[in-house]
Order: structure tokens, then sequence, then C-alpha cells
């Protein structure tokens, strides 16, 4: 059984207690539901002492804070992703306590494995077989695999632009793709048509609002690897704003409980090029719709569909926005992958490009503990990120033969760039 209250209208905080609803029936698409909890059922059956004892190693260890009426089973093994403490990129930074949470190894590479499993349970409870969405990738993915491995079948909506290794994927998930000749904002619209059309069950992750209690596992998770000890800034990517809602409500419920004192400072970091939530916070003004125009496709979002809980989950925890151009982004990703062996795709690494602007800026202090929630795999989107790092040595097996044996065999070469200069030897050029 599930310890849901009530659903509540973001907009017009009318309360329901029909629990399928995805939107208010009075305020239509925009009225975006809230999930509330009876905390005090939950305190009698979830304890710290309790999940001590817990040994499943996923998100189900917080079950009674999910939707979900029936007990999960069959699924992929979704979260408990490894929270490492970041001592190389600390030790540059200056910053003893900095943690990156690595959400690219979830089953299908990214965070949306949280919401996809959650949304495919919820979907098998209520009798749907086929289940829909429309994704500027991962959600799209993650999906497909999910519904897989629960036996559902997914018409699945994506923009042209999205990036072949997350396309493949979900060919691959057995998906039925449908490719919009536009952006997301086209590809949202075109997936709303269809679903209301043939009544699929509706994954979007803005209007489902079982998706954001799936998203919060990443926050329960960061806090019970901390265990339960004070965080002071958690920083994550933005695109729906479904995500960094997901976060802070997470932190949300763990204070009901009485788990933890205070919610984190909570970061939302933008691409220059896409950053409605950014310009609405900074100017104090309802959002705006803005281009789609930065590498990082996945949050790549030009009209949020979750603007209210995305921008209350930073001004009820006193964070802030701020946004990164492209190239600071691919700068972010690979000294990332360099210095922590974590490959992240584009949006994956803008967290971390905003902790390295905040940090310059002055707007993170260096003792703090900081968590940066890295969202998504490199291979996804290997393509974008290959420009960045320099060209290989390509050579033919005889030519590598030839220059090695021109080397005295008895020079002591030890280092790297002596190997390497001995490899890509320039002097012995004259002689090919
Ligand atoms: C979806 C996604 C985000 C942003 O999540 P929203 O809910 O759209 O704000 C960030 N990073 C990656 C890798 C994603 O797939
Ligand atoms: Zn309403």
């Amino acid at each position: 059984m599930s310890y849901i209250d009530n659903l509540e209208c973001t907009i017009c905080h009318k309360k329901y207690v029909d629990k399928s609803l995805h939107t208010c029936p009075t305020c239509g698409e925009k009225g975006i539901l809230e999930i509330n909890y009876n905390y005090n059922q939950i305190k009698k059956v979830f304890s710290k002492a309790r999940l001590l004892e817990n040994t499943s190693r996923n998100i189900f260890r917080y079950l009674p804070l999910l939707p979900l009426n029936e007990e999960p089973k069959d699924t992929l093994e979704v979260g408990w992703t490894p929270l490492y403490h970041s001592k190389n990129i600390g030790n540059i930074l200056h910053m003893p306590l900095l943690f990156l949470k690595d959400e690219g190894v979830n089953p299908t590479a990214s965070l949306k494995d949280r919401a996809s499993v959650i949304a495919c349970l919820k979907a098998k409870e209520e009798g749907y077989k086929i289940i829909s969405c429309s994704s500027t990738g991962n959600a799209a993915s993650s999906l497909a695999g999910n519904a897989a491995k629960l036996g559902l079948s997914s018409i699945i909506f994506v923009p042209k632009r999205a990036p072949l290794g997350k396309l493949s994927q979900l060919l691959a998930y057995g998906a039925n793709v449908i490719k919009i000749d536009g952006d997301y904002k086209d590809t949202f619209e075109a997936s709303k048509i269809v679903i209301d059309q043939f009544n699929l069950y509706n994954r979007n992750a803005a209007i489902n609002p079982n998706l954001v209690e799936g998203k919060k596992t990443v926050a329960l998770e960061i806090a019970e690897q901390h265990h339960f000890s004070q965080i002071d800034n958690v920083i994550v990517s933005v695109g729906d704003g479904c995500t960094i809602y997901g976060v802070y409500k997470g932190f949300y419920d763990l204070k009901q409980l009485g788990f933890i004192k205070n919610i984190p400072r909570i970061i939302g970091v933008q691409a220059e090029g896409c950053d409605p939530f950014y310009q609405a916070w900074v100017n104090d003004e309802k959002i705006k719709e803005t281009e789609e125009n930065t590498i990082a496709d996945s949050i790549a979002v030009g009209i949020p569909r979750n603007p209210i809980k995305g921008l209350k989950a930073v001004t009820s925890s006193n964070g802030f926005f701020i946004t990164v151009t492209d190239k600071e982004i691919l700068d972010a990703s690979y000294l990332l992958s360099k210095n922590e062996g974590i490959f992240a795709e584009p949006a994956g690494a803008a967290s971390f490009a905003g902790l390295l602007k905040a940090v310059k800026e002055n707007k993170i202090n260096k003792t703090d503990k900081t968590v940066v929630i890295i969202t998504g795999n490199g291979l996804k989107d290997a393509s974008s990120l290959k420009n960045t790092v320099s060209d290989t040595l390509n050579i033919t097996k005889e030519k590598l033969f030839n220059r090695i044996s021109k080397k005295n065999k008895n020079t002591n070469i030890q280092n790297l760039e002596e190997i390497m200069d001995c490899i890509q030897n320039n002097e012995v050029k004259e002689h090919e």
C-alpha cells in the first residue's frame, strides 16, 4: 500500500484523493500535482534503524516514500549509485568535502531510470499495456529499457537532434520510435496528441507527478550515503525542472521524517544557450520560452514543463541558478573524466561546470560539503565530447616498429613524455 494522503494542485492548491490523476481537473495541463504523504504513518514503518537492516540496494529500499500500491518485482536494478569523495578535483579546487554522485551507472546510463521504473510500475498497476513519452533522449532510452524488462510496449517521441547513442539505445530496447522533425517543444506537443487520442500511459515527467517521486530517490541516497549528516550544497543540471525538484522533494521528505535537520542549498545549472529557469529566477519574472541552443541536449528545454516545482526547489532551499557555456561544459567534462574516471555526457557534466563557475565567483564556500550530481553517461553522446580531447596518433604497425627500432634499447626512457616522444618521434620523420 502507499502512504499518499492526497494529490495537491501546485496552482490552485485543491487536494484530490484520486491517486490516478496526473494533472488538476480544474486547472488543466498546467495544474501539475504534488504528492503529499502521511509522514506519521510512514514513521511507523520507516526508520534509520530499519534502513540499516534493509538489504535491497536499489530505490525500493525507500518503498514507504514511493507512490506504489504493489510490491515492485522483476524490475531493472535502478539506483544505489556510487557517491564518490572527489579527492583529485577536491585537491585542485581546495574543496576537501566535494562529492560526486555518478548517475551514469544506472541500467540505461542516466538518472532517468529512477523515474522510468516508477512510471512502468504505475502503468502496470493501472492496467495499461502501452506507455509513451516525449524526450530529449534519456527519458526515451530509459523508458524503453525499463518497459522492455517489465513487458510493456512503448511509443516514444524524440526530436531530430537526439544523439545517436541514445537513439540506438531505444531502438535496441525495442521501442516504437517516432522522430519529430522539429525541436523538443514540437516533440512534446506531438506526443500529447497521440497519448490523448489512444489513451496511452503518459510518462511525460512534468505532467505525471509520480516521476518526481522516482527522481527524489537520488536525494534519499545522497543523504543516506552521508549518514544523514548536514550537506551544504547539491548541484544538478536543469531542463524541464523535474530532476531538481525531485532532489528538493527527497530532502524535504527526510526533513519531515526527522532524518535531517536542514535541506541543502539546491543549485540549478542551465546552459547559456537555453536558460529559461535562470532568466526567470534572475529577473524575478515568469518563465519565458527560449531557444534550444546548446550541445547539452538533455537540458535543451526551451519551454520547461515543470516551472513551478523547478523554481520552488531553488527558492525554498535558498539556492541559486547559474549558467554555463558549451565550452565550459566540454572542458568540465574532460576535467571530470581525466581526474576522477567519470565520463559524463554534456548535460551530465553541466552541473560540474556550474560548480567550477560558482566556486570561481565565490558563490560556494570551499569548505562546504558539496555534492555534484552527474546525471548521464558520456557514451550516450561520445561524438560531442570527442572534439574536446586532442587527436590520437594514427600510424601503421610497420611505421611504429620502424620508429622504435631506431632507438637504442638501452636508453633508459622512464617517463611518460619521453615514451610518447619516442613513439611520435619527430626526428625520424625524414626517413619515412
Ligand atoms: C533529463 C536530464 C536532466 C534534467 O532533468 P529535467 O527533469 O529535465 O530538469 C539532466 N541531465 C540529464 C543527463 C538528463 O537526462
Ligand atoms: Zn488546480
